[in-house]
Protein backbone atom coordinates (compact mmCIF):
# COMPACT_ATOMS: atom_id res chain seq x y z
CA UNK A 1 0.00 0.00 0.00
CA UNK A 2 1.54 3.76 -1.63
CA UNK A 3 0.64 6.97 -0.42
CA UNK A 4 0.93 8.48 -3.64
CA UNK A 5 1.73 6.54 -6.71
CA UNK A 6 3.32 8.73 -9.52
CA UNK A 7 3.01 7.65 -13.43
CA UNK A 8 5.64 9.50 -15.18
CA UNK A 9 9.03 10.08 -14.45
CA UNK A 10 9.49 13.12 -16.15
CA UNK A 11 9.65 16.71 -14.68
CA UNK A 12 6.16 17.05 -14.04
CA UNK A 13 6.06 13.40 -11.95
CA UNK A 14 9.70 13.89 -10.37
CA UNK A 15 8.20 17.25 -8.89
CA UNK A 16 4.76 15.77 -7.63
CA UNK A 17 7.05 13.13 -5.67
CA UNK A 18 9.85 15.89 -4.44
CA UNK A 19 6.73 17.54 -3.17
CA UNK A 20 4.54 14.39 -1.70
CA UNK A 21 8.32 12.60 -0.40
CA UNK A 22 8.63 16.21 1.95
CA UNK A 23 5.33 15.61 3.51
CA UNK A 24 6.76 12.08 4.41
CA UNK A 25 4.35 10.18 2.20
CA UNK A 26 5.25 6.70 0.60
CA UNK A 27 6.20 7.59 -2.53
CA UNK A 28 6.02 4.77 -6.01
CA UNK A 29 7.08 5.96 -9.18
CA UNK A 30 5.85 3.96 -12.42
CA UNK A 31 8.09 4.79 -15.69
CA UNK A 32 7.50 2.76 -18.66
CA UNK A 33 10.98 3.64 -20.30
CA UNK A 34 13.41 5.63 -18.79
CA UNK A 35 13.28 8.75 -16.03
CA UNK A 36 13.52 12.28 -17.40
CA UNK A 37 11.01 12.42 -19.73
CA UNK A 38 11.02 14.86 -23.03
CA UNK A 39 13.55 17.22 -21.11
CA UNK A 40 16.30 15.35 -21.31
CA UNK A 41 16.95 15.48 -24.71
CA UNK A 42 17.56 18.61 -24.76
CA UNK A 43 20.93 19.34 -25.64
CA UNK A 44 20.67 22.95 -23.62
CA UNK A 45 18.20 24.94 -21.35
CA UNK A 46 18.41 28.58 -20.82
CA UNK A 47 14.76 29.38 -19.72
CA UNK A 48 14.77 27.77 -16.53
CA UNK A 49 14.34 30.15 -14.08
CA UNK A 50 17.78 30.45 -11.19
CA UNK A 51 19.64 28.42 -13.55
CA UNK A 52 21.48 30.27 -16.65
CA UNK A 53 22.40 27.10 -18.36
CA UNK A 54 21.87 23.37 -17.94
CA UNK A 55 21.78 19.83 -20.35
CA UNK A 56 18.63 18.77 -20.24
CA UNK A 57 20.16 15.23 -18.90
CA UNK A 58 22.00 17.22 -16.10
CA UNK A 59 18.59 18.74 -14.98
CA UNK A 60 16.52 15.08 -15.13
CA UNK A 61 19.38 13.20 -13.28
CA UNK A 62 19.53 15.73 -10.59
CA UNK A 63 15.84 16.01 -10.22
CA UNK A 64 16.05 12.13 -10.52
CA UNK A 65 18.64 11.92 -7.76
CA UNK A 66 16.94 14.30 -5.57
CA UNK A 67 13.94 12.39 -5.11
CA UNK A 68 16.06 9.12 -4.65
CA UNK A 69 17.78 10.66 -1.87
CA UNK A 70 14.26 11.44 -0.20
CA UNK A 71 13.56 7.83 -0.62
CA UNK A 72 11.41 7.37 -3.54
CA UNK A 73 10.41 3.90 -5.15
CA UNK A 74 11.14 4.10 -8.79
CA UNK A 75 10.11 0.70 -10.55
CA UNK A 76 10.37 0.65 -14.43
CA UNK A 77 6.82 -0.57 -15.49
CA UNK A 78 3.96 0.17 -17.88
CA UNK A 79 0.79 0.76 -16.08
CA UNK A 80 -1.95 -0.37 -17.95
CA UNK A 81 -5.02 0.48 -16.16
CA UNK A 82 -6.36 2.63 -13.35
CA UNK A 83 -9.16 1.44 -11.24
CA UNK A 84 -11.82 3.40 -9.92
CA UNK A 85 -10.59 2.06 -6.18
CA UNK A 86 -7.07 3.57 -7.02
CA UNK A 87 -5.62 0.24 -7.73
CA UNK A 88 -2.75 0.62 -10.81
CA UNK A 89 -2.29 -2.44 -12.50
CA UNK A 90 1.01 -2.35 -14.76
CA UNK A 91 2.24 -5.08 -17.31
CA UNK A 92 3.57 -6.86 -14.17
CA UNK A 93 1.40 -6.28 -10.96
CA UNK A 94 -1.31 -4.94 -9.11
CA UNK A 95 -0.90 -2.11 -6.85
CA UNK A 96 -3.16 -0.02 -4.15
CA UNK A 97 -2.77 3.79 -2.89
CA UNK A 98 -4.28 6.27 -1.68
CA UNK A 99 -3.85 8.93 -4.38
CA UNK A 100 -2.86 8.42 -7.78
CA UNK A 101 -0.58 11.44 -10.09
CA UNK A 102 -0.69 10.52 -14.00
CA UNK A 103 2.60 12.59 -15.57
CA UNK A 104 3.00 10.55 -18.72
CA UNK A 105 3.68 13.51 -20.71
CA UNK A 106 4.18 12.71 -24.75
CA UNK A 107 5.93 10.89 -26.99
CA UNK A 108 7.76 11.36 -30.28
CA UNK A 109 5.30 11.89 -32.74
CA UNK A 110 6.68 9.40 -35.84
CA UNK A 111 6.71 10.34 -39.09
CA UNK A 112 4.38 7.31 -40.19
CA UNK A 113 5.97 6.17 -43.32
CA UNK A 114 7.01 2.78 -44.31
CA UNK A 115 10.89 1.64 -42.63
CA UNK A 116 10.47 3.93 -39.93
CA UNK A 117 10.42 1.74 -36.85
CA UNK A 118 12.75 -0.56 -39.12
CA UNK A 119 15.38 1.96 -39.27
CA UNK A 120 15.24 2.97 -35.75
CA UNK A 121 18.78 2.83 -34.38
CA UNK A 122 19.83 1.96 -38.16
CA UNK A 123 19.59 5.55 -39.19
CA UNK A 124 16.68 6.71 -37.73
CA UNK A 125 17.12 8.59 -34.37
CA UNK A 126 14.31 10.61 -32.06
CA UNK A 127 17.01 12.07 -30.58
CA UNK A 128 20.56 14.15 -31.65
CA UNK A 129 22.09 14.32 -27.97
CA UNK A 130 21.37 10.58 -27.61
CA UNK A 131 22.92 9.16 -31.35
CA UNK A 132 24.62 12.74 -32.57
CA UNK A 133 27.98 10.70 -31.94
CA UNK A 134 27.48 8.15 -34.08
CA UNK A 135 27.64 10.51 -36.89
CA UNK A 136 30.90 11.74 -36.75
CA UNK A 137 31.84 13.65 -40.18
CA UNK A 138 28.69 11.52 -41.89
CA UNK A 139 25.76 13.34 -43.95
CA UNK A 140 22.56 13.52 -42.05
CA UNK A 141 19.58 15.25 -42.06
CA UNK A 142 17.09 16.31 -39.45
CA UNK A 143 13.50 16.86 -39.87
CA UNK A 144 11.46 19.93 -38.08
CA UNK A 145 10.43 23.31 -37.57
CA UNK A 146 10.27 23.86 -34.03
CA UNK A 147 13.01 24.55 -31.14
CA UNK A 148 13.86 20.87 -31.46
CA UNK A 149 14.93 20.32 -34.57
CA UNK A 150 17.05 23.34 -34.42
CA UNK A 151 19.03 22.86 -31.24
CA UNK A 152 19.09 19.39 -32.47
CA UNK A 153 20.92 20.93 -36.30
CA UNK A 154 23.10 23.22 -34.53
CA UNK A 155 23.98 20.33 -31.83
CA UNK A 156 24.89 18.12 -34.92
CA UNK A 157 26.41 20.94 -36.90
CA UNK A 158 29.55 20.72 -34.88
CA UNK A 159 29.71 16.76 -35.24
CA UNK A 160 28.32 15.70 -39.11
CA UNK A 161 30.12 17.03 -42.21
CA UNK A 162 26.64 18.32 -43.68
CA UNK A 163 23.42 18.77 -42.29
CA UNK A 164 19.99 19.22 -44.14
CA UNK A 165 17.42 20.71 -41.93
CA UNK A 166 13.86 20.00 -43.73
CA UNK A 167 10.88 21.08 -42.66
CA UNK A 168 7.29 21.67 -44.56
CA UNK A 169 6.69 25.10 -44.38
CA UNK A 170 8.77 27.84 -45.53
CA UNK A 171 9.04 29.58 -42.08
CA UNK A 172 10.38 27.83 -38.78
CA UNK A 173 7.84 27.73 -35.68
CA UNK A 174 11.35 27.97 -33.11
CA UNK A 175 13.61 30.52 -32.49
CA UNK A 176 14.50 33.29 -34.42
CA UNK A 177 17.96 33.11 -33.03
CA UNK A 178 18.38 29.26 -33.66
CA UNK A 179 17.52 30.17 -36.92
CA UNK A 180 20.11 33.05 -37.37
CA UNK A 181 22.72 30.68 -35.76
CA UNK A 182 22.11 27.81 -38.00
CA UNK A 183 22.38 30.15 -41.02
CA UNK A 184 26.01 31.41 -40.60
CA UNK A 185 27.64 27.32 -40.58
CA UNK A 186 28.70 26.43 -43.83
CA UNK A 187 27.39 22.72 -43.46
CA UNK A 188 23.96 23.38 -42.80
CA UNK A 189 21.52 23.64 -45.94
CA UNK A 190 17.74 24.37 -45.37
CA UNK A 191 15.43 22.54 -47.73
CA UNK A 192 11.83 24.78 -47.16
CA UNK A 193 8.49 23.78 -47.96
CA UNK A 194 9.58 19.83 -47.87
CA UNK A 195 8.19 16.76 -46.16
CA UNK A 196 10.11 13.69 -46.29
CA UNK A 197 8.08 10.96 -47.93
CA UNK A 198 10.23 7.99 -48.09
CA UNK A 199 13.23 5.63 -45.92
CA UNK A 200 15.35 3.77 -48.40
CA UNK A 201 18.29 1.38 -48.25
CA UNK A 202 18.92 -2.21 -46.96
CA UNK A 203 19.02 -3.34 -43.67
CA UNK A 204 20.09 0.51 -43.00
CA UNK A 205 19.10 4.27 -43.96
CA UNK A 206 21.14 5.28 -46.95
CA UNK A 207 19.01 7.75 -48.22
CA UNK A 208 15.53 9.83 -47.77
CA UNK A 209 13.21 11.15 -50.38
CA UNK A 210 12.23 14.83 -50.07
CA UNK A 211 9.10 15.71 -51.85
CA UNK A 212 9.09 20.16 -52.08
CA UNK A 213 5.31 21.54 -52.21
CA UNK A 214 5.48 22.22 -55.47
CA UNK A 215 6.27 18.20 -56.21
CA UNK A 216 9.63 17.97 -56.70
CA UNK A 217 11.30 14.93 -55.90
CA UNK A 218 14.80 14.69 -54.83
CA UNK A 219 16.46 12.03 -53.25
CA UNK A 220 19.07 12.81 -50.81
CA UNK A 221 21.66 10.64 -49.28
CA UNK A 222 22.10 10.95 -45.88
CA UNK A 223 23.14 8.68 -42.87
CA UNK A 224 21.23 9.63 -40.98
CA UNK A 225 17.57 11.15 -39.92
CA UNK A 226 16.58 13.11 -36.74
CA UNK A 227 13.25 13.33 -36.96
CA UNK A 228 12.10 16.19 -34.66
CA UNK A 229 8.80 17.02 -35.74
CA UNK A 230 6.40 17.54 -32.07
CA UNK A 231 5.69 15.49 -29.73
CA UNK A 232 1.93 13.54 -29.28
CA UNK A 233 0.30 11.87 -25.78
CA UNK A 234 -0.74 8.26 -25.61
CA UNK A 235 -3.64 8.75 -22.72
CA UNK A 236 -5.94 5.96 -24.02
CA UNK A 237 -5.77 3.74 -20.80
CA UNK A 238 -6.11 6.47 -18.79
CA UNK A 239 -9.66 7.39 -20.92
CA UNK A 240 -11.99 5.92 -17.78
CA UNK A 241 -10.58 8.21 -15.22
CA UNK A 242 -10.95 11.69 -17.03
CA UNK A 243 -11.47 13.05 -20.57
CA UNK A 244 -9.39 13.20 -23.30
CA UNK A 245 -9.48 15.85 -26.24
CA UNK A 246 -9.58 15.15 -29.94
CA UNK A 247 -5.56 14.99 -30.09
CA UNK A 248 -5.63 12.55 -27.18
CA UNK A 249 -4.44 14.95 -24.42
CA UNK A 250 -5.95 14.64 -21.02
CA UNK A 251 -8.80 17.57 -20.15
CA UNK A 252 -8.88 17.74 -16.03
CA UNK A 253 -11.14 19.80 -13.95
CA UNK A 254 -9.36 23.17 -12.26
CA UNK A 255 -6.60 22.07 -14.41
CA UNK A 256 -5.47 19.09 -11.87
CA UNK A 257 -8.59 17.08 -10.97
CA UNK A 258 -9.81 13.76 -12.78
CA UNK A 259 -13.38 12.43 -12.58
CA UNK A 260 -12.28 10.28 -10.12
CA UNK A 261 -11.83 12.15 -6.36
CA UNK A 262 -7.80 11.34 -5.34
CA UNK A 263 -6.29 11.22 -8.79
CA UNK A 264 -4.69 14.09 -10.77
CA UNK A 265 -2.70 14.99 -13.67
CA UNK A 266 0.21 16.72 -14.42
CA UNK A 267 2.53 18.05 -16.96
CA UNK A 268 2.61 17.68 -20.95
CA UNK A 269 -0.23 15.02 -20.76
CA UNK A 270 -2.88 17.46 -19.85
CA UNK A 271 -4.10 20.13 -22.17
CA UNK A 272 -2.58 23.39 -21.33
CA UNK A 273 -1.32 26.65 -23.00
CA UNK A 274 2.18 26.05 -22.77
CA UNK A 275 4.17 22.88 -22.65
CA UNK A 276 7.41 24.14 -21.11
CA UNK A 277 9.52 22.60 -18.17
CA UNK A 278 8.49 25.22 -15.97
CA UNK A 279 5.15 24.51 -16.36
CA UNK A 280 5.99 21.01 -16.10
CA UNK A 281 7.24 21.36 -12.41
CA UNK A 282 4.48 23.98 -11.37
CA UNK A 283 1.99 21.22 -12.53
CA UNK A 284 3.32 18.38 -10.45
CA UNK A 285 4.23 20.60 -7.15
CA UNK A 286 -0.06 21.72 -7.42
CA UNK A 287 -1.08 17.93 -8.61
CA UNK A 288 0.84 16.74 -5.18
CA UNK A 289 -0.07 19.68 -2.61
CA UNK A 290 -3.78 19.06 -4.00
CA UNK A 291 -3.55 15.50 -3.19
CA UNK A 292 -1.90 16.35 0.29
CA UNK A 293 -4.84 18.66 0.94
CA UNK A 294 -7.36 16.16 0.06
CA UNK A 295 -6.51 12.61 0.51
CA UNK A 296 -4.45 11.97 3.53
P1 LIG B 1 7.00 21.77 -32.03
O1 LIG B 1 7.34 23.13 -31.55
O2 LIG B 1 5.59 21.28 -31.91
O3 LIG B 1 7.45 21.68 -33.55
C1 LIG B 1 7.19 20.56 -34.31
C2 LIG B 1 7.63 20.87 -35.72
O4 LIG B 1 7.43 19.70 -36.53
C3 LIG B 1 6.83 22.00 -36.36
O5 LIG B 1 7.69 22.83 -37.09
C4 LIG B 1 5.86 21.26 -37.26
O6 LIG B 1 5.59 21.96 -38.44
C5 LIG B 1 6.61 20.03 -37.63
N1 LIG B 1 5.73 18.87 -37.86
C6 LIG B 1 4.72 18.42 -37.09
N2 LIG B 1 4.18 17.31 -37.60
C7 LIG B 1 4.85 17.06 -38.74
C8 LIG B 1 4.76 16.05 -39.71
N3 LIG B 1 3.88 15.06 -39.62
N4 LIG B 1 5.63 16.10 -40.76
C9 LIG B 1 6.55 17.09 -40.85
N5 LIG B 1 6.69 18.08 -39.96
C10 LIG B 1 5.85 18.06 -38.91
O7 LIG B 1 7.87 20.62 -31.30
P2 LIG B 1 9.32 20.71 -30.65
O8 LIG B 1 10.27 21.41 -31.53
O9 LIG B 1 9.65 19.34 -30.22
O10 LIG B 1 9.10 21.62 -29.36
C11 LIG B 1 8.10 21.27 -28.39
C12 LIG B 1 8.04 22.36 -27.31
O11 LIG B 1 9.25 22.33 -26.55
C13 LIG B 1 7.96 23.77 -27.89
O12 LIG B 1 7.17 24.56 -27.06
C14 LIG B 1 9.38 24.24 -27.90
O13 LIG B 1 9.53 25.63 -27.89
C15 LIG B 1 9.89 23.60 -26.63
N6 LIG B 1 11.34 23.42 -26.69
C16 LIG B 1 12.09 24.38 -26.07
C17 LIG B 1 13.48 24.28 -26.10
C18 LIG B 1 14.27 25.32 -25.41
O14 LIG B 1 13.69 26.30 -24.96
N7 LIG B 1 15.57 25.18 -25.30
C19 LIG B 1 14.09 23.22 -26.77
C20 LIG B 1 13.30 22.28 -27.41
C21 LIG B 1 11.90 22.40 -27.37
P3 LIG B 1 4.71 23.31 -38.43
O15 LIG B 1 5.62 24.37 -37.91
O16 LIG B 1 4.34 23.48 -39.85
O17 LIG B 1 3.54 23.02 -37.53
Amino acid sequence: MYDVIIIGAGPAGLTSALYALRANKKVLILEAKSYGGQIINASRIENYPGIEEITGFDFATTLYNQVKKLGAEIRYEKVIHIGEDKRVMTKERGYQTHAIIIATGVENRKLNIAHEEEFVGKGVSYCATCDGNFYKNKVVAVNGGGNTALEDAIYLSDIAKKIYVIHRRDEFRGDVRYVEELSKKSNVEFLLNATVTSLNGINKLESITVTGKDNQVRDIPVDGLFVAIGQEPNNEVFANIVDLDSYGYMVPIDGVHTKVEGIYVAGDARTKELRQLTTAVSDGSIAATTALKECF
